[in-house]
């Protein structure tokens, strides 16, 4: 049975969680408008405080599922502020897709690294299968040459899974992924994109040009040639059951800090948010309200879904694409209509709506569009191959 009641130990977690977040708040602004300005890696009011993960303590089947717990954690922690928590913390996309696919041997050694995810090329953003990099086998090493764009956490992070093609005739299953350490020979970072939102969150373009890597650097280890028939690509594609629900949840904390931004504006405007009256007996504003808080906790089911059958090692393809699709439109919602509600002050620079506002419409972008999931899942519930509907 599925049950996402917190313990009393979650729940403290999870307290804590969101009140070390709240201190990125004072930071929010600054890095906001100094792009390309890095936060300490640790700041001030956080020093000597506890890793959160490690508070967790042993996991038993009374408590709240792993994935989903740690789903709760990331929203609670840019609930606090997405890019000074990014900036911050260890780990990136890549990371999940080490979890995802790496062996015990390549999880050993990459683990507590940084790792960047890089897919996107000039040419290939929403078909993954047009990927143009290669990587060529050369005795006991793999060279690398292509482009890669749009790579979060590419300034800093410490290495980067990357989507490479070992075999252009054989389509989707030629394509591998590789882990490749920063400063290695032929790997440079040529620029920084500057954005609407996400502004102090890295977005790098990576070149590489007869970059060789060790043979065992390949993701998952396996090496098998390539057929039209053979499944690399789905083991690439394994990568996105983790790391849809993160960006999904990433996007939702935001949501719910626009939410009780809105909550205490009400209130304090002298509005009542009770719940369980008659239909038709609250003030407008505060039905309009509520169904944003609607809204938001249906995206939260979703992703919880998705992440508690990732913890029991069942399938989670589908329900990864719905949560993403589900929360990527949800966040642009809610903060839309959270700045519909409040007015002049949800658009005053003088507070953070505004910039949850921008900073959520990544959600619906990277780790693909909102279109992209509608049609896998589409795919999936109504039973097409992706060559009838693409
Ligand atoms: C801030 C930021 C961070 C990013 N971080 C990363 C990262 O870390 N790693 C990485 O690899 N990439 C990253 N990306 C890239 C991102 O994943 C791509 O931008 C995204 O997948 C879309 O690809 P595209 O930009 O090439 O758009 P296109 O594929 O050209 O799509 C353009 C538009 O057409 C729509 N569309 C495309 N195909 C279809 C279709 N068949 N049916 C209906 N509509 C369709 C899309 O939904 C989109 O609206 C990032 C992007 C941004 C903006």
């Amino acid at each position: 049975m599925i049950d996402f009641e917190l313990t009393k130990n979650d729940q403290k977690i999870l307290d804590e969680v969101r009140s070390r977040a709240l201190v990125c708040r004072k930071y929010a602004r600054y890095y906001d408008e100094n792009e390309h300005e890095f936060p300490p890696d640790e700041l001030e009011e956080a020093k000597g405080q506890p890793e959160i993960f490690s508070m967790l303590g042993e996991r038993t089947e009374r408590d709240t599922s792993f994935g989903a717990l740690s789903m709760l954690i990331l929203a609670g922690q840019t609930w606090g502020d997405y890019s000074v928590r990014m900036r911050r913390a260890k780990g990136g996309l890549g990371n999940a897709a080490l979890q995802a696919a790496g062996t015990p041997e390549q999880t050993e050694k990459w683990g507590d690294r940084t790792l960047a995810m890089a897919i996107t090329e000039p040419g290939c953003g929403s078909d993954p299968s047009m990927v143009q990099c290669t990587a060529v086998l050369d005795g006991d090493e793999w060279v690398i040459n292509g482009e890669k764009i749009f790579v979060t956490t590419g300034c800093r992070c410490d290495g980067v899974v990357v989507w490479a093609t070992i075999d252009k005739s054989a389509g989707r299953a030629g394509i591998k992924s590789f882990l490749i350490e920063k400063e290695t020979p032929g790997f440079v970072v040529t620029g920084k994109e500057k954005k609407l939102g996400i502004r102090a969150d890295d977005t790098a373009t990576f070149v590489f040009t007869d970059c060789r890597i060790p043979r065992g650097n390949l993701l998952g280890g396996k090496e098998e040639v390539p057929t039209k028939s053979s499944g690399g690509f789905k083991g690439v594609l394994k990568t996105f059951n983790m790391t849809r629900p993160a960006v999904a949840v990433i996007g939702l904390g935001m949501a719910e800090a626009a939410i009780d931004f809105t909550r205490d504006a009400l209130q304090e405007s002298g509005f009542e948010i009770s719940y369980g009256g008659r239909l038709g007996t609250l003030p407008a504003v505060v039905e309009k309200f509520q169904k944003l808080e609607a809204n938001c906790e249906a995206a939260l089911l979703t992703i919880l879904r998705a992440a508690w059958l990732s913890d029991e090692g069942e399938p989670n393809n589908t329900e990864s694409s719905v949560c993403k699709a589900k929360a990527g439109l949800a966040v642009r919602e809610i903060t839309q209509g959270c700045i519909e509600i409040l007015g002049p002050m949800g658009i005053s620079r003088e507070h953070l709506l505004e910039k949850w506002f921008r900073d959520t419409r990544i959600t619906d972008i990277y780790e693909g569009t909102g279109e992209i999931q509608r049609m896998i899942i589409a795919r999936a519930l109504l039973g097409y191959t992706r060559k009838e509907l693409n």
